[in-house]
Protein backbone atom coordinates (compact mmCIF):
# COMPACT_ATOMS: atom_id res chain seq x y z
CA UNK A 1 0.00 0.00 0.00
CA UNK A 2 1.15 3.65 -0.72
CA UNK A 3 1.38 5.72 2.52
CA UNK A 4 -1.32 7.93 0.81
CA UNK A 5 -3.61 4.89 1.81
CA UNK A 6 -3.14 4.45 5.16
CA UNK A 7 -4.63 5.83 8.34
CA UNK A 8 -3.35 8.33 10.20
CA UNK A 9 -2.86 5.48 13.43
CA UNK A 10 -1.16 3.20 11.11
CA UNK A 11 1.44 6.42 9.56
CA UNK A 12 2.17 7.55 13.40
CA UNK A 13 3.20 4.25 14.48
CA UNK A 14 5.68 4.50 11.31
CA UNK A 15 6.52 8.00 11.85
CA UNK A 16 7.49 7.55 15.48
CA UNK A 17 9.77 4.56 14.38
CA UNK A 18 11.32 6.30 11.98
CA UNK A 19 11.16 4.34 8.70
CA UNK A 20 8.86 7.06 7.03
CA UNK A 21 9.08 10.54 7.07
CA UNK A 22 6.08 13.51 6.77
CA UNK A 23 7.84 14.75 3.73
CA UNK A 24 7.62 11.07 2.21
CA UNK A 25 3.49 11.15 3.14
CA UNK A 26 2.92 14.41 1.89
CA UNK A 27 4.60 13.56 -1.50
CA UNK A 28 2.16 10.55 -1.72
CA UNK A 29 -0.68 12.43 -1.44
CA UNK A 30 0.49 14.90 -3.96
CA UNK A 31 0.93 12.35 -6.54
CA UNK A 32 -2.66 11.20 -5.68
CA UNK A 33 -3.90 14.21 -6.07
CA UNK A 34 -2.20 14.93 -9.32
CA UNK A 35 -3.42 11.95 -10.63
CA UNK A 36 -7.10 11.91 -9.06
CA UNK A 37 -8.40 15.30 -8.36
CA UNK A 38 -9.12 16.52 -11.83
CA UNK A 39 -12.05 13.94 -11.32
CA UNK A 40 -12.98 14.55 -7.98
CA UNK A 41 -12.41 18.37 -7.25
CA UNK A 42 -11.78 17.93 -3.99
CA UNK A 43 -9.66 20.17 -3.17
CA UNK A 44 -10.53 23.92 -4.23
CA UNK A 45 -6.90 25.60 -4.49
CA UNK A 46 -3.98 24.55 -6.64
CA UNK A 47 -0.92 26.65 -4.89
CA UNK A 48 1.17 23.82 -4.07
CA UNK A 49 3.12 25.24 -1.01
CA UNK A 50 5.54 22.40 -0.23
CA UNK A 51 7.17 23.26 2.55
CA UNK A 52 6.81 22.31 6.26
CA UNK A 53 4.49 24.30 8.14
CA UNK A 54 6.89 26.06 10.11
CA UNK A 55 4.47 25.89 13.46
CA UNK A 56 4.16 22.69 13.49
CA UNK A 57 5.73 20.64 16.18
CA UNK A 58 7.97 17.97 15.04
CA UNK A 59 7.78 17.01 18.53
CA UNK A 60 4.23 16.40 19.19
CA UNK A 61 2.10 13.35 19.01
CA UNK A 62 1.52 13.72 15.73
CA UNK A 63 4.69 14.25 14.61
CA UNK A 64 4.61 16.36 11.54
CA UNK A 65 1.52 14.22 9.85
CA UNK A 66 -0.72 16.51 7.33
CA UNK A 67 -4.24 17.04 7.86
CA UNK A 68 -6.71 18.44 5.54
CA UNK A 69 -8.90 20.92 6.49
CA UNK A 70 -12.25 22.44 5.34
CA UNK A 71 -12.14 26.00 3.27
CA UNK A 72 -14.31 27.55 6.42
CA UNK A 73 -11.84 27.09 9.30
CA UNK A 74 -9.24 29.58 9.43
CA UNK A 75 -5.85 28.97 8.75
CA UNK A 76 -3.37 31.67 9.09
CA UNK A 77 -1.99 32.74 6.08
CA UNK A 78 -4.05 30.51 4.05
CA UNK A 79 -7.17 31.70 2.00
CA UNK A 80 -9.88 30.24 4.11
CA UNK A 81 -12.93 31.59 1.19
CA UNK A 82 -15.97 29.13 2.36
CA UNK A 83 -15.87 28.16 -1.13
CA UNK A 84 -17.43 31.64 -1.53
CA UNK A 85 -16.89 34.57 -4.28
CA UNK A 86 -17.50 37.10 -1.35
CA UNK A 87 -14.45 35.96 0.61
CA UNK A 88 -12.61 35.53 -2.78
CA UNK A 89 -8.30 36.38 -1.73
CA UNK A 90 -9.52 36.38 2.21
CA UNK A 91 -6.46 34.85 4.12
CA UNK A 92 -6.96 34.95 8.06
CA UNK A 93 -4.78 36.74 10.43
CA UNK A 94 -5.03 34.20 13.12
CA UNK A 95 -6.20 30.76 12.62
CA UNK A 96 -9.14 28.39 14.31
CA UNK A 97 -8.48 27.29 18.13
CA UNK A 98 -8.71 23.83 15.93
CA UNK A 99 -5.85 24.85 14.26
CA UNK A 100 -3.50 25.99 16.89
CA UNK A 101 -4.56 22.67 18.86
CA UNK A 102 -3.71 20.72 15.61
CA UNK A 103 -0.06 22.34 15.35
CA UNK A 104 0.78 22.20 18.66
CA UNK A 105 -0.33 18.21 19.02
CA UNK A 106 2.59 18.12 15.69
CA UNK A 107 0.10 18.02 12.64
CA UNK A 108 0.68 19.69 9.76
CA UNK A 109 -1.97 21.67 7.84
CA UNK A 110 -1.72 20.61 4.42
CA UNK A 111 -1.63 23.62 2.20
CA UNK A 112 -4.96 22.65 0.01
CA UNK A 113 -8.36 23.58 1.68
CA UNK A 114 -11.02 21.26 0.64
CA UNK A 115 -14.02 22.00 -1.55
CA UNK A 116 -17.43 22.69 0.73
CA UNK A 117 -21.00 24.24 -0.28
CA UNK A 118 -20.58 27.68 0.00
CA UNK A 119 -20.47 28.99 3.38
CA UNK A 120 -21.76 25.29 4.48
CA UNK A 121 -24.91 25.59 2.70
CA UNK A 122 -25.96 22.48 1.21
CA UNK A 123 -25.86 18.59 1.60
CA UNK A 124 -24.65 17.59 -1.99
CA UNK A 125 -21.04 20.12 -2.42
CA UNK A 126 -23.16 21.77 -5.19
CA UNK A 127 -23.15 25.43 -3.57
CA UNK A 128 -19.49 25.73 -3.73
CA UNK A 129 -17.96 28.24 -6.03
CA UNK A 130 -15.33 26.06 -6.91
CA UNK A 131 -17.65 23.73 -8.63
CA UNK A 132 -18.85 20.45 -7.35
CA UNK A 133 -17.02 17.75 -5.79
CA UNK A 134 -18.07 14.35 -7.60
CA UNK A 135 -18.53 11.13 -5.36
CA UNK A 136 -15.01 8.94 -5.47
CA UNK A 137 -17.81 5.91 -5.76
CA UNK A 138 -19.48 6.87 -8.45
CA UNK A 139 -18.27 10.45 -10.45
CA UNK A 140 -22.11 10.75 -11.65
CA UNK A 141 -22.86 11.12 -7.61
CA UNK A 142 -22.71 13.80 -5.31
CA UNK A 143 -20.15 13.00 -2.14
CA UNK A 144 -22.94 14.82 -0.10
CA UNK A 145 -22.23 18.17 1.87
CA UNK A 146 -21.67 20.94 2.94
CA UNK A 147 -18.41 19.08 3.92
CA UNK A 148 -18.04 16.73 0.39
CA UNK A 149 -14.13 17.91 -0.22
CA UNK A 150 -13.12 16.48 3.06
CA UNK A 151 -15.16 13.46 2.72
CA UNK A 152 -14.20 12.65 -0.97
CA UNK A 153 -10.70 13.46 0.25
CA UNK A 154 -10.67 11.10 2.60
CA UNK A 155 -12.30 8.51 0.46
CA UNK A 156 -10.27 8.68 -2.31
CA UNK A 157 -7.09 8.65 -0.22
CA UNK A 158 -6.35 12.16 -1.24
CA UNK A 159 -6.00 13.14 2.63
CA UNK A 160 -4.89 10.65 5.62
CA UNK A 161 -7.56 12.57 7.73
CA UNK A 162 -9.54 15.90 7.30
CA UNK A 163 -11.61 18.57 9.28
CA UNK A 164 -15.30 18.68 8.82
CA UNK A 165 -18.10 21.32 10.07
CA UNK A 166 -21.59 20.22 11.06
CA UNK A 167 -24.62 22.57 11.52
CA UNK A 168 -27.08 20.39 10.24
CA UNK A 169 -25.00 16.90 9.45
CA UNK A 170 -22.66 18.63 6.89
CA UNK A 171 -19.83 15.77 8.56
CA UNK A 172 -22.24 13.29 8.75
CA UNK A 173 -24.08 12.69 5.89
CA UNK A 174 -20.99 13.14 3.45
CA UNK A 175 -19.03 10.66 5.37
CA UNK A 176 -22.14 8.45 4.67
CA UNK A 177 -22.02 8.93 1.11
CA UNK A 178 -17.77 8.58 1.17
CA UNK A 179 -18.00 5.32 3.10
CA UNK A 180 -15.64 7.28 5.63
CA UNK A 181 -16.28 7.83 9.61
CA UNK A 182 -17.83 11.24 10.28
CA UNK A 183 -18.41 12.67 14.13
CA UNK A 184 -20.14 15.70 14.95
CA UNK A 185 -19.03 16.22 18.71
CA UNK A 186 -21.53 17.53 21.42
CA UNK A 187 -22.26 21.37 20.91
CA UNK A 188 -19.25 22.60 23.41
CA UNK A 189 -16.86 19.85 23.34
CA UNK A 190 -15.05 21.97 20.53
CA UNK A 191 -13.98 25.38 20.20
CA UNK A 192 -15.73 27.31 17.40
CA UNK A 193 -13.24 30.11 17.25
CA UNK A 194 -11.86 30.14 14.19
CA UNK A 195 -14.45 28.77 12.30
CA UNK A 196 -16.37 31.17 9.91
CA UNK A 197 -19.98 31.15 11.29
CA UNK A 198 -23.09 29.63 9.94
CA UNK A 199 -25.55 29.53 12.81
CA UNK A 200 -24.08 29.59 15.67
CA UNK A 201 -25.78 27.79 18.02
CA UNK A 202 -25.62 24.53 15.65
CA UNK A 203 -22.15 24.53 14.24
CA UNK A 204 -19.39 22.36 15.71
CA UNK A 205 -16.26 20.84 13.82
CA UNK A 206 -15.36 17.41 13.47
CA UNK A 207 -13.36 14.65 12.24
CA UNK A 208 -13.74 12.72 9.06
CA UNK A 209 -11.21 9.84 9.21
CA UNK A 210 -10.43 6.24 7.28
CA UNK A 211 -11.75 4.85 10.68
CA UNK A 212 -12.91 5.17 14.36
CA UNK A 213 -9.54 5.25 16.09
CA UNK A 214 -8.51 8.38 13.86
CA UNK A 215 -11.69 9.92 14.37
CA UNK A 216 -11.14 8.95 18.46
CA UNK A 217 -7.27 10.53 18.02
CA UNK A 218 -8.82 13.65 16.25
CA UNK A 219 -11.83 14.92 18.21
CA UNK A 220 -9.32 13.89 21.71
CA UNK A 221 -6.80 16.91 20.47
CA UNK A 222 -9.29 19.15 19.05
CA UNK A 223 -11.78 18.77 22.21
CA UNK A 224 -11.63 21.32 25.53
CA UNK A 225 -12.45 24.59 27.17
CA UNK A 226 -11.55 27.56 25.04
CA UNK A 227 -11.56 31.20 26.37
CA UNK A 228 -12.01 32.37 23.01
CA UNK A 229 -15.73 30.53 22.55
CA UNK A 230 -18.09 31.27 25.28
CA UNK A 231 -20.03 28.53 24.32
CA UNK A 232 -17.16 25.60 24.55
CA UNK A 233 -17.65 24.14 27.89
CA UNK A 234 -14.82 23.43 30.16
CA UNK A 235 -15.58 19.37 31.35
CA UNK A 236 -12.14 17.73 30.80
CA UNK A 237 -11.93 15.57 27.82
CA UNK A 238 -11.47 11.47 28.30
CA UNK A 239 -9.07 9.49 26.78
CA UNK A 240 -10.98 8.54 23.40
CA UNK A 241 -8.92 5.38 22.26
CA UNK A 242 -9.23 3.97 25.91
CA UNK A 243 -13.34 3.56 24.89
CA UNK A 244 -12.43 1.82 21.76
CA UNK A 245 -11.59 -1.70 23.28
CA UNK A 246 -14.99 -1.61 25.97
CA UNK A 247 -17.14 -3.80 23.60
CA UNK A 248 -20.62 -3.52 23.52
CA UNK A 249 -21.92 -6.34 25.97
CA UNK A 250 -24.89 -5.45 27.46
CA UNK A 251 -25.56 -2.16 25.87
CA UNK A 252 -29.42 -0.87 25.56
CA UNK A 253 -29.93 0.71 22.27
CA UNK A 254 -32.78 2.75 20.86
CA UNK A 255 -34.40 2.38 17.50
CA UNK A 256 -36.01 5.24 16.89
CA UNK A 257 -39.63 4.56 15.11
CA UNK A 258 -40.19 8.05 13.47
CA UNK A 259 -36.62 7.29 11.24
CA UNK A 260 -38.06 4.14 9.59
CA UNK A 261 -41.24 5.83 7.64
CA UNK A 262 -42.13 6.12 4.31
CA UNK A 263 -39.16 7.80 2.06
CA UNK A 264 -36.37 5.67 3.12
CA UNK A 265 -34.78 4.04 0.34
CA UNK A 266 -35.87 0.03 0.33
CA UNK A 267 -32.59 -0.91 0.19
CA UNK A 268 -30.36 1.47 2.66
CA UNK A 269 -33.66 0.41 4.95
CA UNK A 270 -31.96 -2.96 4.78
CA UNK A 271 -28.40 -2.51 5.52
CA UNK A 272 -29.39 -0.31 8.24
CA UNK A 273 -31.52 -3.35 9.64
CA UNK A 274 -28.44 -5.75 9.20
CA UNK A 275 -26.07 -3.96 11.10
CA UNK A 276 -28.63 -3.45 14.01
CA UNK A 277 -28.94 -7.16 14.03
CA UNK A 278 -24.88 -7.43 14.08
CA UNK A 279 -24.78 -4.74 17.06
CA UNK A 280 -26.89 -7.49 18.53
CA UNK A 281 -24.81 -10.94 17.63
CA UNK A 282 -22.15 -8.26 19.17
CA UNK A 283 -23.98 -8.73 22.58
CA UNK A 284 -26.26 -5.34 22.31
CA UNK A 285 -29.98 -5.30 22.93
CA UNK A 286 -32.43 -3.31 20.85
CA UNK A 287 -35.89 -1.72 21.58
CA UNK A 288 -37.85 1.03 19.80
CA UNK A 289 -37.96 4.10 21.10
CA UNK A 290 -39.96 7.36 19.93
CA UNK A 291 -38.66 10.52 19.44
CA UNK A 292 -42.30 12.41 19.01
CA UNK A 293 -40.91 15.54 17.88
CA UNK A 294 -38.90 14.25 15.26
CA UNK A 295 -41.33 15.34 12.12
CA UNK A 296 -40.68 18.97 12.80
CA UNK A 297 -36.74 19.04 12.89
CA UNK A 298 -36.55 20.13 9.11
CA UNK A 299 -38.85 22.82 9.38
CA UNK A 300 -37.54 24.24 12.51
CA UNK A 301 -34.06 23.76 11.82
CA UNK A 302 -34.72 25.87 8.56
CA UNK A 303 -36.05 28.80 10.43
CA UNK A 304 -33.41 28.88 12.88
CA UNK A 305 -30.31 28.10 11.04
CA UNK A 306 -31.76 30.64 7.92
CA UNK A 307 -32.27 33.41 10.98
CA UNK A 308 -28.81 32.62 12.50
CA UNK A 309 -27.06 32.67 9.04
CA UNK A 310 -29.04 35.92 7.55
CA UNK A 311 -27.14 37.72 11.15
CA UNK A 312 -23.74 36.02 10.69
CA UNK A 313 -23.27 36.90 6.71
CA UNK A 314 -24.48 40.84 7.68
CA UNK A 315 -20.59 41.63 8.20
CA UNK A 316 -19.52 40.58 4.61
CA UNK A 317 -20.43 43.48 2.57
CA UNK A 318 -16.90 44.58 0.79
CA UNK A 319 -15.12 46.85 3.57
CA UNK A 320 -13.40 43.83 5.90
CA UNK A 321 -13.20 40.94 3.57
CA UNK A 322 -12.65 39.35 0.71
CA UNK A 323 -13.87 40.83 -2.83
CA UNK A 324 -15.83 44.19 -3.10
CA UNK A 325 -17.81 44.99 -6.34
CA UNK A 326 -16.22 48.31 -8.21
CA UNK A 327 -18.76 51.83 -7.22
CA UNK A 328 -18.09 55.19 -6.30
CA UNK A 329 -20.94 55.15 -3.87
CA UNK A 330 -20.86 53.48 -1.21
CA UNK A 331 -24.34 52.13 -0.41
CA UNK A 332 -23.85 50.63 -4.45
CA UNK A 333 -20.46 49.46 -3.17
CA UNK A 334 -22.19 47.46 -0.24
CA UNK A 335 -25.67 46.20 -2.63
CA UNK A 336 -23.30 45.23 -5.42
CA UNK A 337 -20.49 42.90 -3.84
CA UNK A 338 -23.33 41.30 -2.21
CA UNK A 339 -25.57 40.76 -5.39
CA UNK A 340 -22.62 39.71 -6.87
CA UNK A 341 -20.71 37.90 -4.64
CA UNK A 342 -23.27 35.22 -2.61
CA UNK A 343 -24.67 32.35 -4.78
CA UNK A 344 -28.17 31.88 -4.90
CA UNK A 345 -27.90 29.34 -2.32
CA UNK A 346 -26.59 31.66 0.16
CA UNK A 347 -29.27 34.57 -0.94
CA UNK A 348 -32.20 32.43 -0.41
CA UNK A 349 -31.24 31.69 3.10
CA UNK A 350 -30.37 35.99 3.86
CA UNK A 351 -33.64 36.32 2.74
CA UNK A 352 -35.95 33.24 4.75
CA UNK A 353 -33.89 33.90 7.78
CA UNK A 354 -33.99 38.17 7.38
CA UNK A 355 -37.76 37.14 7.30
CA UNK A 356 -38.03 34.58 10.14
CA UNK A 357 -36.46 37.42 12.68
CA UNK A 358 -38.58 40.61 11.18
CA UNK A 359 -40.62 42.88 13.19
CA UNK A 360 -44.12 40.92 12.90
CA UNK A 361 -42.68 37.41 12.55
CA UNK A 362 -40.47 36.87 14.83
CA UNK A 363 -42.70 35.91 17.33
CA UNK A 364 -44.51 33.24 14.74
CA UNK A 365 -41.36 31.98 13.36
CA UNK A 366 -37.84 32.33 15.08
CA UNK A 367 -39.47 32.33 18.72
CA UNK A 368 -41.94 29.41 18.02
CA UNK A 369 -38.97 27.36 16.62
CA UNK A 370 -36.72 28.04 19.34
CA UNK A 371 -39.47 26.50 21.49
CA UNK A 372 -40.09 23.29 19.39
CA UNK A 373 -36.09 23.22 19.49
CA UNK A 374 -36.45 22.53 23.68
CA UNK A 375 -39.35 19.74 22.77
CA UNK A 376 -36.90 18.04 20.36
CA UNK A 377 -34.22 18.23 22.48
CA UNK A 378 -36.59 16.98 25.67
CA UNK A 379 -37.17 13.60 22.90
CA UNK A 380 -33.91 12.59 23.60
CA UNK A 381 -33.53 13.23 27.11
CA UNK A 382 -36.72 11.23 27.59
CA UNK A 383 -34.74 8.15 25.27
CA UNK A 384 -31.69 8.45 26.93
CA UNK A 385 -33.02 7.96 30.21
CA UNK A 386 -33.97 4.52 28.74
CA UNK A 387 -30.82 3.97 26.23
CA UNK A 388 -27.79 3.93 26.31
CA UNK A 389 -27.47 5.20 22.34
CA UNK A 390 -29.60 5.50 19.70
CA UNK A 391 -29.20 4.32 15.98
CA UNK A 392 -30.62 5.02 12.75
CA UNK A 393 -29.53 5.53 9.49
CA UNK A 394 -27.34 8.52 8.64
CA UNK A 395 -29.31 9.75 5.41
CA UNK A 396 -32.43 8.45 3.66
CA UNK A 397 -30.46 7.27 0.26
CA UNK A 398 -27.25 6.59 -0.44
CA UNK A 399 -25.50 9.32 -2.30
CA UNK A 400 -27.64 11.01 -5.25
CA UNK A 401 -27.23 11.87 -8.86
CA UNK A 402 -24.94 15.72 -9.60
CA UNK A 403 -27.82 18.17 -10.43
CA UNK A 404 -30.37 15.40 -9.30
CA UNK A 405 -31.80 17.85 -6.61
CA UNK A 406 -30.59 21.70 -7.17
CA UNK A 407 -33.55 22.87 -8.70
CA UNK A 408 -35.65 21.75 -5.97
CA UNK A 409 -34.61 22.80 -2.77
CA UNK A 410 -37.16 21.56 -0.59
CA UNK A 411 -35.82 17.71 -1.46
CA UNK A 412 -32.41 18.89 -1.43
CA UNK A 413 -33.32 20.21 2.65
CA UNK A 414 -34.82 16.85 3.39
CA UNK A 415 -32.04 14.42 2.89
CA UNK A 416 -30.74 16.13 6.20
CA UNK A 417 -33.91 14.44 7.91
CA UNK A 418 -31.78 12.04 10.26
CA UNK A 419 -28.96 14.55 11.18
CA UNK A 420 -30.51 17.87 12.27
CA UNK A 421 -32.11 16.83 15.16
CA UNK A 422 -28.80 16.00 16.53
CA UNK A 423 -27.99 19.29 16.08
CA UNK A 424 -30.98 21.16 17.45
CA UNK A 425 -30.37 18.94 20.43
CA UNK A 426 -26.87 19.62 20.75
CA UNK A 427 -25.71 15.86 20.88
CA UNK A 428 -22.86 13.97 19.44
CA UNK A 429 -23.44 11.23 16.45
CA UNK A 430 -21.07 9.56 14.46
CA UNK A 431 -21.29 7.81 11.35
CA UNK A 432 -19.93 4.65 9.96
CA UNK A 433 -19.64 2.98 6.89
CA UNK A 434 -22.12 -0.42 6.90
CA UNK A 435 -22.98 -1.10 3.51
CA UNK A 436 -23.00 -0.68 -0.15
CA UNK A 437 -25.98 -0.91 -2.50
CA UNK A 438 -26.35 -3.05 -5.51
CA UNK A 439 -25.20 0.06 -7.43
CA UNK A 440 -22.06 0.46 -4.93
CA UNK A 441 -22.49 3.13 -3.18
CA UNK A 442 -21.88 3.40 0.60
CA UNK A 443 -24.46 3.24 3.40
CA UNK A 444 -24.09 4.89 6.62
CA UNK A 445 -24.89 4.33 9.78
CA UNK A 446 -25.66 7.13 12.82
CA UNK A 447 -25.30 6.23 16.26
CA UNK A 448 -26.31 9.22 18.77
CA UNK A 449 -25.10 9.34 22.33
CA UNK A 450 -26.17 11.71 25.50
CA UNK A 451 -24.67 15.09 25.39
CA UNK A 452 -20.85 14.86 26.35
CA UNK A 453 -20.87 10.80 25.80
CA UNK A 454 -18.54 10.55 22.73
CA UNK A 455 -16.85 7.57 24.41
CA UNK A 456 -20.27 5.70 23.65
CA UNK A 457 -20.04 6.51 19.71
CA UNK A 458 -16.44 5.55 19.88
CA UNK A 459 -17.60 1.91 21.65
CA UNK A 460 -20.40 1.08 19.46
CA UNK A 461 -18.96 2.59 16.22
CA UNK A 462 -15.67 0.47 16.81
CA UNK A 463 -17.29 -2.39 18.13
CA UNK A 464 -19.06 -2.51 14.88
CA UNK A 465 -16.01 -2.01 12.76
CA UNK A 466 -14.02 -4.35 13.90
CA UNK A 467 -16.58 -7.21 12.85
CA UNK A 468 -16.92 -5.79 9.77
CA UNK A 469 -15.00 -4.67 6.44
CA UNK A 470 -16.77 -2.32 5.22
CA UNK A 471 -14.79 0.57 5.97
CA UNK A 472 -11.48 -1.31 4.11
CA UNK A 473 -13.15 -1.32 0.87
CA UNK A 474 -11.47 1.27 -1.26
CA UNK A 475 -13.03 3.07 -4.58
CA UNK A 476 -11.78 2.44 -7.96
CA UNK A 477 -10.44 5.24 -9.31
N1 LIG B 1 -27.46 20.42 4.67
C1 LIG B 1 -27.76 21.27 5.78
C2 LIG B 1 -27.95 22.67 5.29
O1 LIG B 1 -27.87 22.88 4.12
C3 LIG B 1 -26.68 21.17 6.80
C4 LIG B 1 -25.47 21.92 6.42
C5 LIG B 1 -24.41 21.87 7.45
O2 LIG B 1 -24.44 21.03 8.36
N2 LIG B 1 -23.49 22.80 7.35
O3 LIG B 1 -28.17 23.56 6.07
Amino acid sequence: MELNQLTAHELLAKLKSGSITPGAIRDSLYARIRSVDSKINAYVRTDSVKKSDPKADPQGLLNGLPITVKDNICTEGLNTECCSKILQGFRPPYEATVISKLKIAGAEIFPLKANMDEFAFGSSTENSYFGPTHNPWNLECVPGGSSGGSAAAVASDEAIWALGSDTGGSIRQPASFCGVVGLKPTYGRVSRFGLIAFASSLDQIGPITKDVQDAAILTQIISGYDPNDSTSVSQSVPDYTKSLANGIKGLKIGIPKEYFVEGMDAEVKLIIEEAINKLKNLGASSKQVSLPHTEYAVPVYYIIATAEASSNLARFDGVQYGFRAKSDNLIQMYKQTRAEGFGAEAKRRIILGTFALSHGYFDAYYLRALKVRTLIKQDFDRAFNDFDCIVAPTSPSAAFKIGERTQDPLKMYLSDIYTISVNLAGIPAISIPCGFTKKGLPVGLQVMAKAFDEEMLFRVAHAFEQNTQWHKLKPKL
